[in-house]
């Protein structure tokens, strides 16, 4: 056999050069400034000087929940964004809503109307509120049955209008959430929207509790580290089962791969850089504020993380990031992988969520500031969240479980699946030595009383050097790290942001109480901090979480474990587990149902179609490629024999390569018995058969393939290798 393929798929790539894009530029040819285009393509109702006065001034009501939207506010809006769209050059538009699929979802609608027999361009207030797509074909996890399968999208004034460019057309996209006929939300903004929305509250009741009579708002904000790998389209359309699942089923690691340390912020190659200057350009012009991009851990990978901003803003960013990401990579020959364990062996991709909430004045209230009376509240806060993550974990964990996340949590350099808190060296003493009722020294024995300046340098240099923590303090915000690369983080937004409300509104009443029973504010702020920190601090762990003893020190500490997406999301359907989420007001009791419903149902659908690509893999590709070597061999060895010629090499190979035969043979025939049994039972305990019987199976058989990989030559071998897919650009 001679694939002549292979060689001129590598021939073409070391011909291909960066794709040039033209720099949007002003009337002399002369290059933009990116604040000078920043945001062209985005429409922000609160700043447009063509909405009437009274308009605005009502939607910012509006949107601080002082009023609601009428139909004469929409009504203009409506005309002025059709008005901007036209200026544009858009011709159509669309609802843009999350479904629980994890994607996002839109149907494209001209402006296009017919009055009077003549055509006219129309936005109607209506068509910009309300859309009515067709709900029974997005899952619902059985909260509707089909009769009432109608689902709306509403506008969500919150998150800016956007208009995206096609080849031969503009579109306008209105971010909109998605509700079942009876206001079940069946997305991740709707919980999203609402935990901001507790949690603000909760916050600020905190605050104003503990002396800050000026706060009257407090929002959550959000920025996301978003891993990727790029992998050259020629050779990655030659691999059916990273296109129809996401990430390599089979695969043999090469020699080098990442223990050289040498692709971190290393050089972005040419191709590379092209691309990603041109995904920042959309991004710019979408009024996403890309700022960070660099070479990731494992050859192939890359990182881009955009300045943080408001939560619910920064959901919808991150699915704009996501699919530019994957648009940009195809216009430029590559295709953008943002599975979290694309190829095994080497780093997989999160998407690190760094979370935090200011005030109205712009206060972090993670920053460690300067005065003693904000230093305590600050301890508090932190207290608040480690108490918070401490209560809620089965929830945060289930929050970030999907069968791909199963692949990179507690594998190499990932968290691992306990979820603890990292706080750092300086941070935790602080709050040991506080419950300890011991005044604090730092280690260069200088007495550093809480009001200290020091202590905001000092938490920046001693918190972000654990990088192996699912959930780090890092200086003045946490980054939950444990989320994976391709979810959307609407979800664990919402479930962090109901734990820590509901924590909130716990240390509130206790605040309350050792106020009016006499304490001054300091008083009750420490007091309240230690009785909090003491509760909740075996959830803090320092060390590094990518060690065996961890996995010990977490089970002594009574730390839940929970490997797979089925066992996670089991705990997670307790009632025990859940219920802060309802007392919220985040979701209702039938919404999580349904979401745990449509969690293991993609957990299975994920699997099955996982389990029949990689049949298919070994019937038409790596056994057809092993029997043909095989006969070569086979003839070799024969025709030696003829000629009296030894053949004891071409004989132990060819043994060797029959035994493995068998071995593949006999686990792939051990799965279809397992497979046919796996579908008796209910989905709890279909998905776990999956988890616990299945994914080795599946895991055992990739291993075989791959020593076959090792065993025959290139020249028979169908597919492109980790050395194509990661090394060639
Ligand atoms: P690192 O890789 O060291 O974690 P990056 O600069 O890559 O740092 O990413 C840090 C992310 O955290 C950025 O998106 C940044 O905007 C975001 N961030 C910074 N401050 C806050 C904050 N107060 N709230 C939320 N996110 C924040
Ligand atoms: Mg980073």
């Amino acid at each position: 056999m001679n694939q002549t393929w292979k060689k001129d798929s590598r021939k073409s790539i070391a011909l291909r050069r960066p794709l040039e894009r033209q720099v949007p530029a002003g009337p002399q040819g002369r290059p933009l400034k990116i604040s000078q285009y920043y945001g062209e393509n985005v429409f922000y109702v609160l700043e447009s000087k063509s909405l009437k006065k009274e308009t605005r001034e009502a939607l910012g009501d509006v949107l601080s929940g002082k009023k609601t939207l009428t139909k004469e506010m929409a009504n203009d809006v409506a005309g002025v964004v059709l008005d901007w769209a036209l200026e544009k050059g858009v011709t159509h538009f669309c609802h843009w809503f999350q479904p629980l699929t994890g994607d996002t979802a839109e149907k494209h609608d001209s402006f296009l109307s017919i009055e009077a027999g003549r055509p006219i361009e129309k936005l109607s207030a209506s068509q910009l509120i309300q859309g009515e797509p067709d709900a029974s074909s997005f899952p619902s996890g059985g909260t509707r049955s089909t009769f009432e399968a109608r689902g709306y999208t509403t506008w969500d004034l919150t998150s800016p209008i956007f208009i995206r460019d096609g080849l031969n057309g503009k579109t306008l996209y209105i971010p909109t959430a998605f509700v079942s006929y009876h206001g079940d939300a069946l997305d991740a903004k709707t919980p999203l929207i609402r935990s901001n929305n507790s949690l603000g509250k909760n916050a600020t009741k905190f605050l104003t509790t503990a002396g800050f009579k000026d706060v009257d708002h407090v929002q959550v904000t959000c920025g996301v580290e978003q891993e990727y790998f790029l992998v050259d389209k020629i050779f990655a359309q030659d691999r059916e089962d990273i296109i129809m699942t996401g990430r390599s089923l089979i695969g043999s690691l090469t020699s080098r791969n990442q223990q050289l340390e040498d692709h971190y912020f290393g050089t972005i190659p040419d191709r590379v850089l092209a691309f990603m200057q041109d995904v920042e350009i959309e991004l710019y012009r979408l009024g996403i504020p890309a700022k960070t991009r660099h070479n990731e851990v494992a050859p192939g990978q890359f990182e881009l993380a955009p300045i943080f901003t408001e939560a619910n803003v920064a959901n919808d960013q991150n699915k704009l990031v996501m699919s530019t990401l994957r648009q940009v990579a195809d216009r430029h020959g590559f295709l953008c992988m943002l599975h979290e364990k694309p190829f095994k062996g080497i780093n997989g991709s999160g998407k690190h969520l760094n979370w935090s909430m200011s005030d109205n004045k712009g206060r972090n209230l993670l920053e460690p500031s300067k005065t003693p009376h904000e230093n305590t509240t600050f301890l508090a806060i932190v207290a608040v969240v480690c108490q918070a993550v401490f209560k809620r974990s089965i929830a945060l964990r289930a929050s970030i479980a999907s069968h791909s996340n199963d692949h990179r949590l507690g594998a190499n350099e990932a968290p691992p699946s306990i979820i603890s808190v990292f706080l750092g060296d300086t941070l935790t003493k602080i709050l040991e030595t506080l419950i300890a009722d011991h005044a604090y020294t730092p280690e260069e024995q200088k007495i550093l009383d809480l009001g200290a300046n020091q202590l905001a340098n000092l938490l920046k240099d001693n918190t972000d050097r654990n990088r192996t923590s699912p959930f780090a303090f890092t200086g003045n915000k946490f980054e939950f790290r444990a989320v994976g690369s391709s979810a959307s983080i609407g979800l664990p937004l919402a479930v962090l942001n109901a734990a820590v409300s509901d924590s909130f509104a716990a240390a509130t009443t206790k605040l309350e109480t050792y106020l009016s029973s006499g304490l001054k504010i300091q008083e009750a702020l420490q007091k309240l901090t230690k009785e909090i920190y003491k509760e909740c601090k075996a959830i803090v762990f320092n060390g590094d979480g990518y060690s065996s003893d961890w996995v010990k020190e977490a089970e002594k500490r009574g730390l839940p474990n929970y490997r797979t997406t089925p066992d996670s999301l089991i705990a997670f359907g307790e009632k025990k587990n859940h219920e802060f989420l309802t007392t919220q007001n985040v979701f209702t009791e039938s919404e999580l149902h349904s979401l745990n419903n449509v969690s293991l149902e993609r957990y299975i659908k994920y699997r099955s179609i996982e389990v029949q690509g990689m049949k298919k893999l070994v019937d038409r590709f790596v056994l057809p490629a092993a029997f043909a070597y095989k006969n070569e061999l086979a003839q070799t060895v024969y025709h030696s024999k003829e000629i009296s010629c030894p053949a004891d090499v071409e004989l132990s190979r060819l043994t060797s390569l029959a035994h493995h035969l068998k071995e593949i043979d006999g686990i792939y025939k051990q799965l279809n018995d397992t497979w046919a049994k796996t579908h008796h039972g209910t989905e709890e305990e279909v998905a776990k058969k999956i988890a616990n019987e299945i994914m080795p199976l599946v895991e055992k058989i990739a291993t075989e393939c791959n020593v076959l990989e090792d065993s025959i030559p290139e020249s028979y071998w169908p597919l492109p290798s980790y050395f194509d897919l990661l090394f060639l650009r």
